[in-house]
């Protein structure tokens, strides 16, 4: 973890929030990189919930909602983490996510508790754990000059409450009807306790979240559907199938209204960990928000049967993904006697397609290569780099994960040809530049 850490920080993805006050605990800021590499995760998902199918629609509902949202979804009342403080060296832990808290420890020597330090606070010789209490996650703030009760509000620990509220509106204006789902992408905030492993849990984060909204007695099939859709997904983009597992909660894990929950878990640096969860809600949801605001949000089909849809629920962090594409990603390997870091991302997900770069800066060839790369900045994230030798020219665009790098030479002013390196195979390939977008356009669209 500690070499993506580094890596991000070093190429100007993903460091630390407000770093220059000394930073604030479990929170990122993503860089120039950081942000095309997200928006290629998050277009990856609205393409598999938008265009490759079409029994979805999208949504962004406001993240401050009416307080009652909270009341009915049950969040206020339980949505809390058991909290454990370590008396001695004054950390806060939740008491089930102690492997986690463990597993961080041991990656950050100079924050452990006590002499003995590999182990849990609590494990400890010198330390004493409190009793488990309960803490709500939900961050709270208040609307209008006057702080009193009435003002307070919730920033949602979620997204798919916002997608409950608006189901009766977006089921009469898109004209649907069971089965079709609402996704919506946006910030989510929770006030988590447990450090956070980098990206993987934060006090802000983004939630690619879908409610599908079925007749009951499909629930069941949906539930299957999703669950091998959404393995599908992560697959497809590249993650290895040895990475990958789904696994099914056992009963006593299933939250009260779910019949049934499934994680995917990705074998992060610090083990096997959550990286997007698939709920069968049941209607546990519609039915709490039509009883709080006694709206009647069932469905009736042309036969005249009413019914209160089910909901499978995929919800996945776009963070979290980010970081299992990025570990996945992440290699070293020995070139020609030197050593390279590479992230080898799926090109759709590569924050800059194509890198530009003259050999020399004389000759015509900087002239030529910023011809190059305006035409392939038409279709795609492409960068043009002339400062420094090419050596190490290749080196950056490898660890930023660009898979093609075009390379302008003394030949390129003769014949109109340049070299086309794969970030990969290292294979490099004599292409005609007129050519060219094309042959990038199609290995990327393969
Ligand atoms: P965990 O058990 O890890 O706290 P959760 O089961 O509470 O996660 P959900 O409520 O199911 O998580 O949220 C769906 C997804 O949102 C998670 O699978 C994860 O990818 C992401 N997520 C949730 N909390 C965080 C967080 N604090 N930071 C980053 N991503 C998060």
């Amino acid at each position: 973890m500690d070499k993506i850490v580094a890596l991000s920080k070093r190429r100007g993805l993903i460091f630390p929030a407000s770093e220059i006050y000394g930073g604030i605990a479990n929170t990122y800021d993503y860089g120039h990189y950081g942000v095309l590499l997200k928006r290629n995760v998050v277009d990856a998902w609205w393409d598999a919930m938008l265009q490759e199918r079409d029994d979805v629609v999208a949504l962004d509902s406001a993240i401050i909602q009416h307080p009652k949202t909270w009341e009915a979804s049950g969040h206020l009342a339980g949505f809390t983490d058991p909290l454990v403080d370590c008396k001695t060296c004054k950390r806060r832990f939740r008491a089930d996510h102690l492997d986690e808290a463990r597993a961080d420890a041991d990656a950050h020597p100079d924050v452990r508790c006590g002499r003995r330090p590999s182990r849990l606070p609590g494990e400890t010789d010198e330390c004493e754990l409190t009793e488990p209490r309960a803490f709500n996650l939900m961050f709270e703030t208040s609307v209008g000059p006057v702080k009193d009760t009435g003002s307070t509000v919730f920033l949602r620990p979620e997204t798919a409450q916002g997608i409950f509220l608006d189901f009766k509106t977006v089921l009469t204006f898109a004209r649907r009807r069971p089965p079709f789902g609402i996704a919506q992408v946006g910030k989510s905030f929770r006030n988590e306790i447990t450090p956070g492993n980098f990206i993987f849990r934060t006090l802000e984060f983004e939630q690619m979240e879908m409610e599908f909204f079925v007749p009951p007695e499909q629930a069941a099939d949906w539930y299957a559907h999703w669950k091998q859709a959404r393995m599908d997904w992560y697959a497809e983009l590249g993650i290895r199938p040895d990475h990958l597992r789904l696994r099914d909660h056992d009963p006593d894990e299933l939250s009260h209204y779910s019949s049934g929950t499934a994680d995917v878990e990705y074998l992060f640096p610090m083990g096997w960990s959550e990286l997007e969860g698939i709920a069968n809600r049941g209607d546990f949801d519609l039915t709490a928000h039509a009883a709080a605001s006694g709206k009647d949000l069932e469905v009736v089909e042309p036969d005249g049967r009413r019914y209160v849809p089910h909901v499978i629920e995929p919800a996945a962090g776009v963070g979290r993904s980010l970081l299992a594409f990025l570990a996945d990603a992440y290699d070293e390997e020995a070139v020609e006697g030197e050593s390279r870091t590479v992230l080898k991302l799926h090109p759709r997900l590569s924050p800059v397609k194509v890198a530009v770069l003259p050999l020399v800066r004389k000759d015509g060839q900087p002239e030529l290569a910023r011809e190059i790369h305006a035409t392939l900045k038409r279709r795609m994230q492409a960068e043009y780099d002339e400062g420094g030798s090419i050596g190490k020219r290749y080196r950056r665009q490898d660890e930023i994960g660009t898979p093609w790098c075009v390379t302008i030479d003394h030949e390129t002013l003769q014949d109109r040809t340049v070299t086309v390196r794969d970030r990969d195979t290292l294979a490099q390939e004599r292409v005609a530049i007129d050519a060219l977008p094309e042959l990038l356009s199609a290995r990327l669209a393969a």
